[in-house]
């Protein structure tokens, strides 16, 4: 069941519906503690790291980084484009995502002296804008970067996400990321600890049952609602 803390504040019966959902997949699959990583900085990385690759190829990455003592904002602000992509190769697309790293990395030191701690102090109103504004940085990696590193309650859309919705009615095919964003935050909670476990679990539903081409819904634990 969910906290006495999360059924406060939720509006209407979406919000109803949404929090009725939320229970079915966390009873199903359980706990996901989200996000894997030692520190929010690795977190942010990993966020950038992640697009269309999977986290295996994430961690392989991120283990480079560390094994050269190279997770940290200064030193990949001070590597040159060509040597971050080498060690983050395993992720893929490394050219670019070398890139967006490093173009994170520099927000990071030019606006806030390369601290983490007094980026996400600008709280997530300021800071979601100013994230958005970097280039190579979209509204998916934005929100992950602000809810899992940051701990601020900006809900995270995805594919997945947008998938189930849709063959439930709750959106239609025109919806785009932040409206269906808007969707959860204006009838759930502003709670990190929901929005945390609740987009983990839509990955889970998308990748073992509300897949793209075959949904297998006859054993899913969303069926019939
Ligand atoms: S697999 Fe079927 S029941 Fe499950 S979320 Fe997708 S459409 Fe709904």
């Amino acid at each position: 069941m969910v906290s006495s803390s999360l059924t406060t504040g939720y509006a209407g019966p979406v919000g109803d519906q949404l929090i009725s959902i939320y229970e079915r997949l966390l009873s199903a699959f359980g706990p996901q503690d989200w996000w894997p990583g030692d520190s929010p900085f690795e977190v942010c990385a990993g966020a950038i790291l992640t697009q269309n690759t999977s986290w295996e190829n994430v961690r392989r990455a991120i283990s480079n980084l560390k094994n050269k003592d190279l997770l940290r904002p200064r030193a990949i602000y001070e590597l040159s484009r060509e040597s971050l992509a080498q060690i983050i190769r395993p992720a893929g697309y490394y050219n670019v995502k070398a890139e967006r790293l490093q173009n994170f990395v520099a927000f990071l030191v030019d606006e806030f002296e390369g601290s983490i701690d007094t980026m996400f102090s600008k709280g997530l109103e300021t800071l979601r804008p100013m994230l958005l504004d970097i280039k190579g940085i979209g509204p998916e990696t934005a929100d992950s970067i602000l809810l899992y590193a940051g701990e601020l309650p900006s809900f995270v859309v995805d594919v997945y996400t947008v998938r189930a919705l849709m063959r439930h009615d709750f959106i239609d095919e025109n919806a785009d990321y932040e409206g269906v964003r808007s969707f959860f935050m204006d009838h759930l909670p502003a709670d990190v600890e929901l929005y945390n476990e609740y987009h983990a679990l839509w990955v889970i539903l998308g990748k073992n049952f509300c897949k793209k081409t075959k949904p297998r819904c006859e054993k899913c634990p969303l069926s019939g609602m």
